[in-house]
């Protein structure tokens, strides 16, 4: 039974990165919740299954060989391939949220999370894990950001690791409609936890988001 922080917020809001350094400082555990509902994806893509295929997605959930290695960045396995710069394309980005949309998906995804969390001190990133996965986290935070200052850091972001990368027009767009499908899904769509605190790091460098949310953890 760890120390849970606990991040949430819509897509490119610097989530992972401030999360990252969070757990650094205190020694604790990054869980990338994305990277598993991506991973999903990815591997029913490879697979060539039908995403509205609920039964078939969900059976790839349920016998995820996922598996994360500490490094800089963090290495994301599936079996003994490396998915760490798959997860990250467009095609993926495009069909996650569908996939994320699915119960099944997200109860096996969220059984994991927990059983990770329960073994660790840990920050952990994702859009329910303040509602859904850990709604006993002492410290929650709600990140967001205008939608075109997110594109921007996700353009320039691409750029830093080498990825082929869409105009900051054509990100802010597939941005946008990913928090749209994010937010209006049945199952714990996108939402501020009611004891969250909110922060809008439109106008603040990463250092002043991760001081902040060290002093929530020390409080
Ligand atoms: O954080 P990231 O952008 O990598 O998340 C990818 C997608 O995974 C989100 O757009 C969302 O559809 C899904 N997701 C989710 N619940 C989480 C984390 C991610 O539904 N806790």
């Amino acid at each position: 039974k760890g120390f849970q922080v606990a991040i949430d917020g819509p897509a490119s809001a610097g989530k992972s990165t401030v999360a990252k350094l969070v757990a650094q400082k205190f020694g604790y555990i990054y869980c990338d919740t994305g990277a598993m509902y991506r991973a999903v994806t990815l591997a029913a893509l490879q697979q060539k299954i039908d995403l509205n295929d609920q039964v078939k997605v969900a059976a790839i959930a349920e016998n995820l060989p996922l598996r994360f290695e500490t490094g800089d960045p963090q290495q994301v396995w599936l079996g003994d391939q490396n998915v760490t710069q798959l997860i990250r394309t467009n095609e993926v980005a495009q069909n996650v949220s569908t996939v994320a949309a699915i119960p099944a998906v997200r109860q096996a995804m969220v059984k994991m999370q927990r059983e990770i969390a329960s073994q660790n001190n840990i920050v952990m990133d994702g859009r329910d894990i303040g509602t859904t996965v850990l709604p006993q986290a002492p410290v929650k935070i709600f990140m967001v950001a205008s939608a075109h200052e997110r594109a921007r850091r996700r353009y320039l972001d691409n750029q830093a690791r080498g990825i082929a990368t869409q105009s900051i027009e054509e990100l802010q767009k597939a941005i946008e409609l990913r928090d749209q499908k994010d937010s209006t899904r049945k199952v714990s769509p996108l939402v501020q936890a009611a004891d969250a605190i909110r922060l809008d790091t439109t106008a603040l460098t990463i250092d002043e988001v991760v001081n902040e949310i060290i002093k929530k953890v020390k409080d």
